[in-house]
C-alpha cells in the first residue's frame, strides 16, 4: 500500500484513540450510558453488571471514567481492522498500550490526607490493590495499572488486560 495511505490508517487510529479515551475518561467511574452506546458500536460486549462492580471495588482504583479493561477492549476493537491494512500495525497496538497507560493515570483517584483518612474509615483502604500501594510496588503487580495479580500464572491482567 502507498505511503500516505499508511499515514492516513495511522492518523485515523490515533484519532478514534484520542476519541475513545475522551469519552471514557468524561464518564462517571464505571461508565455511563455513552459509554455502553460506543461499546455496542464497537461490538465490544461489556462486563456483566457485577463485575463491573467487582472492578471498581477490587481494581486498581478509578476517580472516574469508564473501566480500564472495556477501555482497553474497545481501543482494540477499533485499530485491529486499521492494522490489518497497516505494513506497521505494531505502531497503532503500541499507541493503544500507551493511551491506556496515559489512562491509569488520569482516572486515578487524588491521594490527599482526607482521601487517605475518608479511605481508612470506609475501609477501601484494606482493599488488595490500596494494600500492595502501601506496602510498596511488588514485582507480582500489573506494570500499567498497578493491581495484585488476581490468579497465580494468569497471562493477562484481571483487571486492565496488560499481557503479564
Ligand atoms: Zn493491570
Amino acid at each position: 500500500m502507498a505511503h500516505a495511505d499508511q499515514a492516513a490508517l495511522l492518523d485515523q487510529g490515533r484519532q478514534a484513540i484520542a476519541a475513545i479515551v475522551n469519552l471514557a475518561s468524561i464518564c462517571p467511574a464505571g461508565g455511563d450510558a455513552r459509554w455502553d452506546a460506543m461499546l455496542a458500536k464497537l461490538n465490544v460486549t461489556p462486563l456483566p453488571p457485577d463485575e463491573r462492580a467487582r472492578h471498581l471495588r477490587e481494581g486498581p482504583g478509578q476517580a472516574k471514567g469508564a473501566l480500564l479493561l472495556e477501555l482497553r477492549w474497545a481501543l482494540n476493537g477499533v485499530v485491529a481492522p486499521l492494522c490489518e491494512h497497516m505494513d506497521e500495525g505494531w505502531r497503532l497496538t503500541h499507541e493503544v498500550e500507551q493511551a491506556v497507560r496515559d489512562y491509569v493515570g488520569a482516572v486515578k483517584p487524588r491521594v490527599t490526607t482526607a482521601s487517605i483518612f475518608a479511605n481508612a474509615l470506609a475501609g477501601a483502604a484494606s482493599s488488595p490493590a490500596a494494600m500492595v500501594g502501601a506496602a510498596g510496588a511488588s514485582a507480582d503487580c500489573c506494570r500499567c495499572c498497578g493491581a495484585p495479580r488476581a490468579e497465580r500464572g494468569e497471562t493477562h491482567c484481571h483487571y486492565c488486560g496488560e499481557s503479564r
